[in-house]
């Protein structure tokens, strides 16, 4: 069994958080699912979760989401707090499919918000992050990660950035998505309502005050990955942002619903990753 290919969403009996071992972690990794119904505002093409993009069906799942909230996160929480204890005293690694897991790739490294949507899009996303980070700092070490992986459309919102600089200053860390540098290409890849000109102006704006960390999925479309003219847009647009950490450049790993989206080559993704750092004086860490 390879732990870093394979990600299910579900663990056992919990339905909202779940153990991976993320390469873009650098060990284990507790995913939190605040969108159990999959809702996103983006349906990206290598995406595995079924997005809502119509509005209408948007406001219904929203609302239904709401109604269970109380409810939802107390259970979150709860399995949030089982699944740490059991990481705590060893019992994560037995009887499961972590099992094959090398030593080395054991250690917690990250609470991160992330699975079958965009998780600022939950409604009580604020409580939400307070409570992660409560357990965090009850039942982890102080050097566990708080982190958030978002596709960027809700940065402009205040009360996602009032939360997001809670979420940083309980060591968090804010993992942006990025995959495109042309309206065009954007549109192909995101297949969103969401224009391209806004999740720009919001990450040039964001990263005013607050770094990220841009986290850019690239791979073959059609055969083909992003032309010469797509990665000069793109580190045109990477140049335009204020405090960038690093990027994380990856492919696809594991199966995607469309069988014309398939994983670069290692020397696709090198060249792409050489090709941003000399065009932007950023650092590039690939994940093949
Ligand atoms: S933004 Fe994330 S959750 Fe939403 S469709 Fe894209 S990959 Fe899936």
């Amino acid at each position: 069994m390879n732990v870093y290919k394979y990600h299910p969403r579900r663990f056992g009996a919990f339905h909202s958080v779940y153990p991976v071992i993320s390469r873009r972690s650098g060990g284990l990794s507790l995913g939190v699912n605040l969108s159990p119904t999959g809702l996103c505002n983006f349906a990206c093409v290598y995406c595995q979760v079924i997005a809502e993009t119509d509005a209408a069906a948007d406001n219904t799942v929203a609302a239904a989401v709401r109604d269970e909230s109380p409810p939802f996160l107390d259970q979150l929480e709860n399995e949030l707090r089982q699944l740490t204890a059991s990481y705590n005293d060893g019992s994560l690694f037995s009887g499961t499919y972590l099992e094959s897991t090398p030593p080395e790739k054991r250690e917690l490294r990250d609470i991160a918000f992330s699975g079958d949507g965009e998780p600022t899009l939950f409604p009580q996303f604020d409580e939400a992050v307070e409570r992660i980070i409560a357990v965090r700092n009850e039942l982890c070490k102080p050097d566990v990660k708080i982190v958030l992986i978002t596709n960027a459309s809700t940065l402009h919102v205040e009360p996602v950035r009032n939360t997001l600089a809670v979420l940083r200053r309980g060591n968090g860390e804010i993992w942006a998505k990025l995959d495109a540098g042309t309206a065009e290409y954007f549109q192909r890849v995101s297949q969103s309502k969401v224009p391209f000109d806004k999740i720009l102006t919001n990450l040039q704006t964001f990263t005013q005050t607050q770094p990220v960390i841009i986290q850019t999925c690239f791979f073959n479309l059609h055969g083909q990955p992003p032309d010469e003219n797509e990665i000069g847009a793109y580190a045109e647009q990477l140049n335009k942002l204020h405090c960038i950490e690093y990027i994380q450049l990856y492919t696809v790993a594991r199966n995607v619903p469309e069988p014309w989206v398939q994983p670069l080559t290692q020397p696709q993704l090198d060249g792409i990753a050489e090709a941003v750092e000399c065009l932007t004086d950023k650092e590039v860490r690939r994940f093949y």
